[in-house]
């Protein structure tokens, strides 16, 4: 199922196309469009336009001649500034990428020699890959203003209606390089951690740092986030915290126990034992303290 995915979008106008859980969307030629599928059908929605035109209908004679020569193309449908063909999906998968290239690259040909330009669906304005909306009829490309001047209907990703794509290939992430990503990110609340500590700030505070810099480091190099994500980080900035804390602590002893001619090392190995001088609960409680902002601070981050 994941070769299928990852056959699609590479295979696909040169592999221009990324994945986005039930849509597919990139920028070929100078143009930015999506693919989705819909009763046994993929929907491809291009943003274009003539600059100068009052409509789009110079596009229609040259869809209609290539539906005439192209069987697997069903339909089309064209507005002031978006073009859409729909193709129908093979049964053979292997055959998907060439049928779709075969009915879409003409038309993105024909496009680009005519000097089409690519931009919001309501203003033609330009927009980037992040202008993708869902909206009743399903993804089109909308400039921030004219998205906002409409009333919210769907999430970005979709509400999956269109299961096919969510069903062959959810957008997952990749755990090793995510995991690094998380570390790094983690580390930096360590320092964070050891330095409030040292200030006589809340330390725990730290630690809620260090979850969204986890976050953040395991989106940047996972690609996303998801279930897996949420659980490898939980773990990382859990341990990073506890390495602090311990850290931290033991710096502390080690700083009044020095003279005593106690190293580093020692404390830290058996900071138990040290701990029993300046009393235990104290040092749990901080992890503790660190730890229940660290999971608010996930959940919170979770539910947008
Ligand atoms: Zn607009």
């Amino acid at each position: 199922m994941k070769l299928l995915q990852q056959e699609l979008s590479s295979k696909i106008l040169a592999g221009s196309l990324q994945l986005y859980g039930d849509h597919m969307a990139g920028e070929y030629q100078g143009f930015y469009l999506m693919m989705e599928p819909g009763n046994g059908q993929y929907i491809i929605t291009v943003a274009a336009h003539l600059p100068e035109a009052e409509n789009n209908d110079s596009v229609k004679e040259f869809l209609r001649d290539l539906q005439r020569e192209k069987e697997q193309i069903t339909g089309y449908q064209t507005e002031k500034y978006m073009v859409k063909l729909s193709v129908q999906i093979e049964k053979k998968e292997k055959d998907i990428p060439a049928v779709v290239n075969s009915a879409v690259e003409p038309l993105m040909a024909y496009l680009s020699v005519n000097h089409y330009i690519s931009g919001c669906r309501s203003c033609g304005k330009p927009v980037t890959l992040a202008n993708r909306h869902k909206v009743s009829d399903g993804y089109c490309f909308l400039c921030s203003e004219c998205a906002s001047a409409r009333v919210p209907e769907a999430d970005l990703q979709g509400s999956g209606q269109n299961t096919f794509f969510t069903e062959i290939s959810q957008e997952k992430s990749s755990a090793a390089p995510g995991f690094v990503g998380a570390l790094f990110g983690s580390l930096v609340g360590g320092v964070l951690w050891a330095l409030f500590f040292k200030l006589g700030i809340i330390a725990g505070l730290a630690g809620a740092v260090a979850a969204i810099c986890a976050a953040w480091g395991y989106k940047k190099l996972g690609k996303c986030m998801d279930r897996k994500g949420m659980v490898i980080t939980l773990l990382v900035t859990a341990f990073t915290i506890y390495l602090a804390n311990r850290i931290a602590w033991s710096w502390e002893i080690y700083e009044l126990m020095q003279e005593n001619g106690f190293g580093f090392m020692d404390i830290f190995a058996e900071l138990d034992d040290f701990l029993a001088f300046s009393g235990s609960w104290q040092y749990y409680r901080t992890l503790l303290v660190g730890y229940v902002l660290t999971v608010l601070c996930m959940f919170r981050t979770k539910r947008r």
